[in-house]
């Protein structure tokens, strides 16, 4: 096996380079084998937080996400990590149900039944199985490397039995409770939905703004007057609700009296049009325990048999003078903080509207309506009977249902639900011992959010998800919960046909009660969010798997968009706390949204959409990569094409700089077997200086990496890849990798660069897998000691402090700055970089400057091009300024002189090094490679210009790899296939000769 360093193709071609990579991965199995390789290591348990396959295609951002994962893991790996890497999908849920229901033109719930709930669970079951292998597809596509032959799916039967015995733990542990609770309701998917789903979408709707009057019980034309916007909870109102602590007044008007907040009467005249003559004014305190009619009580007969009800109650909570009346309407059934006001009164709870949102037959008049529909209806019947002081219309911000876009409506029900509102402060602890990134993702806004921690509202009234596990006794009421398949069939009466855990089939297995009758399962479902609040334990298998789990849990990372903190990452903290008291995860990383140009949210039908898929088919699978991971993570990536265009022109830059290393070493047969410590003390100090950079480079990239700032590592890596490697120390070493003999100097500039380049390929691998994979193939798997199969099998490079110094590289910046001004000086008198100058002074007081013109005195001879170079203070510079004799530039820390005045020896050189860039050129146009040789002739203008090259003969031959050189004046004929070239250098006229010498022997020999 050769073990020189290879050659790579001179164009960066991502298409190219993305397919043979993926083939080779194909062939050798290369993810296999690199998570073998990694298995003994530490274990690092990442856990991915599984989208809902709701459909083929993941959104841009989920792309991003995986991209973010991959990194991470990547990472991991490179420091001998054994990465726990299983991906997974959410495939429970409404959205699913959805996409069904829509399918076959399914409207309702009992719709669904009619259908034949069989039939439907599994067609919901193939739908989101299908869309999971499609993402699967499209995300292994990418390069992420995870496990996409063995996704953990939150319909699977074992992750059900792992939400089984989730709450079994929270019903042994006494936090499981059936009970009454206020939620937010969807009337058409006929379902709760959880707090942090309420938030998710909101619209603006026109309500009714009315104002009404509730006759007080025993005055004559006397009310209490209230402000609502929902004149469909008037039916169901109880009581009202005052503020202890404001003054409230009676007014006049007309003949009527009204009780009101007295800071509200001028806003409540204005809006009624009405004038108020004030009474007296008193605190509400005194108004605790008034009672009033319902003034619908003659339409809705139930609200003559409330016991306890239609009286004045205090809060200080939850009433305001900001709108209404400061007398607030309170329908428990309807509102939570009526609920929770209703509860301290022992007020009754009315509700009078079914899961479909419409009154239910005791709500008398109205039953059967819609309720929101059912809003006019009411102001008519309160103005018929004379309550209705005032009405109009609003514009307000009302959540709606996220998912069908239907209004919410607030509304009683009987839920299941886990007590864990009591332990706030011990969810406010695992908080604390969290690792957040960026940190104010957890310690305020997650921390904000826990502040209204509530109990977990866990059940749904749907078809597709892991069914609620408890039976109830249809004799004596008793209940069980079931915590494992296992279970389910050592107590069913008789042994049952069960395909999967989910509904229809389940509902089937009957058990046997204490009692001997037969326990039926309650219908419920559970929230999709504990199912995904489970992970971390249900996707390893827990509690069957216990061992591996315990090896496992708590996972070591997640990472996932910012909306995630109300939801994934509440849910997971919730699911921990509940099933095994602490926090199933240790660090967090919180990412921005993927918004368009405009900033706008990207959906398939609103703002410009564009797919990972889409960058990938133009730019390529790293170059998607390497854009997303450049921008700052948790903020929010403005998607553009010009910016994805410009990142692009990176990876080919940074493949250039590989293509010249390749190049030559490749031509040298180099072989990185001497260790740099044996090259001590050929190292010049440029090279020194490299080595610094590199080490602090992996100094900083391996912090921001281990602090999960991936932007800021993909940003250092660049500016060590491009400004250090590829503008400064190829260019500077270029000379040295000339020479042809093999030197001590050659192969200290080699192994310096080859260790850099390493270095740099290594740290790049998790950011661009493709790009440096290819480049790993070609030139270092063969020159590499151990021959490792895959570029991600290679170690991350560890930094030595020793190497590091403060001073070399300050000094190289002065240094870098001379070089930029003499370039400057030259300019702006046509004296060309190639001409070499006599003398080059530099006038300075800076200590840097001085002290980098000793250190590299002959890097800057050599890139300055000049004879001598000198420091003079800044104070003697007089005699420099002659312009005629000396170009001046300025830098910031001093003047730099460049001597025109050329010796003939200076001449002769300038001439030379002209002669030498036009053949090179006219090696490239002849397509030469690299170290092939020539023959060649210069046809000079005149005998003395032919004099000036003769003296740099050998030079010139050895740049432009001449066996045999030719200056003369005279054109002579040969047969030689020459290409030539006419040049002007110095305003004469020169031609060139160059042929290529395989052809001449060729020529000479043709049978051969
Ligand atoms: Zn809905
Ligand atoms: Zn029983």
């Amino acid at each position: 096996m050769r073990k020189y360093v290879g050659e790579l193709p001179k164009q960066y071609d991502p298409k190219v380079v993305e397919k043979e990579v993926r083939s080779l991965w194909e062939q050798e199995q290369t993810y296999e084998a690199v998570k073998k390789f990694r298995a003994k290591g530490p274990k690092f348990y990442f856990l991915d937080g599984p989208p809902f396959p709701s459909s083929d295609t993941p959104h841009i951002g989920t792309s991003w996400g995986k991209v973010v994962k991959d990194t991470v893991i990547r990472y991991k790996r490179s420091q001998r990590f054994n990465v726990r890497d299983q991906p997974g999908y959410d495939c429970h849920g409404l959205p699913i149900e959805l996409a069904i229901e829509q399918k076959f033109g399914i409207k309702t719930k009992k719709d669904v039944e009619n259908f034949g709930l069989e039939r439907f669970i599994t067609e919901c079951r193939l739908f989101a199985e299908t869309n999971s292998v499609a993402m699967g597809r499209a995300f292994a596509d990418l390069g992420i490397w995870m496990d996409w032959a063995k996704p953990y799916m939150t319909h699977q039967d074992s992750y059900i039995e792992s939400g089984w015995w989730g709450v079994k733990q929270a019903s042994s542990k006494g936090l499981l409770e059936h009970g009454q609770r206020v939620v937010h309701w969807c009337p058409q998917d006929e379902t709760v939905l959880s707090d942090y789903e309420v938030v998710l979408e909101y619209k603006m709707l026109r309500d009714p703004s009315i104002y009404v009057k509730f006759p007080v019980e025993g005055k004559e034309n006397e009310f209490i007057l209230i402000w609502t916007t929902t004149p469909w909870t008037l039916p169901s109102n109880v009581a009202v609700m005052v503020n202890p602590d404001f003054q409230y007044a009676k007014v006049r008007s007309g003949n009527e009296t009204f009780i009101l907040a007295k800071e509200r009467i001028e806003a409540v005249a204005t809006a009624s049009g009405r004038t108020f003559e004030l009474l007296e004014s008193f605190p509400g305190t005194q108004l605790n325990g008034v009672r009033y009619h319902s003034p619908l009580e003659t339409l809705v007969p139930i609200q003559l048999n409330l016991k306890n009800a239609h009286r004045v109650v205090l809060s200080k909570e939850y009433v305001t003078l900001e709108e209404g009346t400061g007398c607030v309407h309170s329908a428990p059934g309807h509102g939570e903080e009526d609920y929770e006001v209703g509860v301290r009164y022992g007020l009754p709870v009315l509700m009078l509207v079914d899961d479909q949102g419409k009154f239910s037959p005791e709500a008398g008049k109205y039953a059967g309506k819609p309720v929101r529909s059912a809003n006019s209806e009411v102001i008519d019947d309160l103005k018929s009977l004379g309550m209705l002081l005032h009405s109009e219309e609003i514009e307000h911000r009302s959540p709606v249902c996220w998912r069908c876009k239907t209004p919410l409506l607030i509304r009683a029900t009987d839920q299941w639900l886990i007590r864990i509102a009591q332990k706030k402060n011990d969810f406010m602890k695992e908080v604390d011992a969290t690792r957040w990134i960026p940190d104010w993702a957890g310690a305020v806004q997650f921390k904000n959010w826990l502040e209204g921690l509530k109990d977990w509202v866990v059940s749904r009234q749907r078809f597709w998800g892991t069914p609620f596990p408890v039976w109830t006794c249809d004799f004596c009421g008793k209940q069980k919960v079931i915590e494992s398949k296992q279970e389910l069939l050592d107590n069913a009466t008789s042994t049952p046909n069960l395909p999967t855990l989910h509904v229809p089939w389940v509902n089937k297995v009957k058990l046997r009660c204490e009692c001997g009758a037969e326990m039926t399962r309650i219908p419920d479902v559970m929230d999709v969010w504990f199912d995904s609040g489970g992970a971390s334990l249900a996707s390893l298998g827990y509690p069957q798997n216990a061992q591996e789990s315990k090896f496992w849990w708590p996972a070591d990372f997640i990472v996932e968009g910012r909306d995630q903190i109300t939801a994934w990452f509440f849910a997971l903290l919730k699911s921990g706390m509940v099933t095994m008291g602490k926090s199933p995860y240790k660090t967090v990383l919180m990412h921005g949204f993927a918004l368009d140009s405009e900033g706008r949210e990207m959906h398939k039908s609103a703002g410009d959409y564009v797919t990972a898929n889409e960058v990938v088919e133009k730019f390529g699978r790293d170059s998607f990569r390497y854009y997303v991971l450049q921008s700052t993570l948790w903020e929010d990536l403005r998607f553009s094409w010009d910016a994805v265009k410009q990142y692009s022109g990176d990876l080919s830059t940074f493949w250039n700089t590989f293509v010249f290393a390749g190049t030559y070493m490749s031509l040298d047969k180099f072989s990185p077997h001497v260790p740099l410590k044996q090259l001590t003390r050929s190292l010049r100090p440029e090279d020194v200086w490299l080595l610094s950079r590199m080490n602090r480079a992996i100094k900083e990239a391996t912090a921001l990496m281990d602090e999960y700032k991936i932007h800021e590592a993909v940003r250092k890596l660049k500016a060590f890849l491009v400004e250090d490697l590829s503008h400064t120390y190829i260019r500077f070493i270029r000379r040295r990798t000339w020479v042809e003999k093999q030197t001590r100097d050659k192969l200290a500039a080699y192994t310096t660069l080859y260790t850099a380049l390493k270095v740099a390929l290594v740290m790049l691998t998790p950011i661009t897998p493709f790009l440096t994979e290819s480049i790993y193939q070609h030139m270092f798997r063969n020159a590499e000691p151990k021959h490792l199969q895959s570029v991600h099998m290679l170690d991350w490079p560890k930094f030595d402090e020793k190497w590091i110094s403060d001073s070399l590289e300050e000094e190289m910046n002065a240094a870098k700055d001379i070089i930029s001004t003499v370039a400057v000086a030259r300019m702006q008198k046509s004296m060309k970089q190639r001409q070499p100058v006599p003398k080059v002074i530099v006038a300075t007081d800076s200590k840097s400057v001085r002290k980098a013109l000793k250190t590299y005195s002959t890097l800057l001879l050599d890139q300055a091009n000049t004879r001598t170079l000198a420091p003079t203070p800044r104070a003697e510079t007089s005699k420099y300024e002659t312009p005629t004799r000396f170009s001046k530039a300025e830098f910031a820390d001093g003047t730099v002189y460049v001597d025109l005045k050329l010796s003939k020896s200076e001449l002769a050189e300038g001439l030379a090094r002209d002669a030498v860039r036009r053949m090179q050129q006219m090696r490239k146009e002849m397509d030469l490679k690299v170290d092939s040789y020539v023959h060649a002739y210069i046809l000079a203008p005149s005998t003395d210009a032919a004099k000036l090259l003769k003296g740099n003969r050998t030079y010139v031959a050895g740049e432009v790899r001449a066996k045999q050189l030719v200056i003369t004046t005279k054109k002579e004929e040969t047969d030689a296939p020459y290409y030539t070239k006419t040049w002007q250098i110095n305003s004469e006229t020169y031609e060139f000769g160059l042929c290529e010498k395989t052809k001449l022997e060729k020529k000479a020999n043709p049978r051969k």
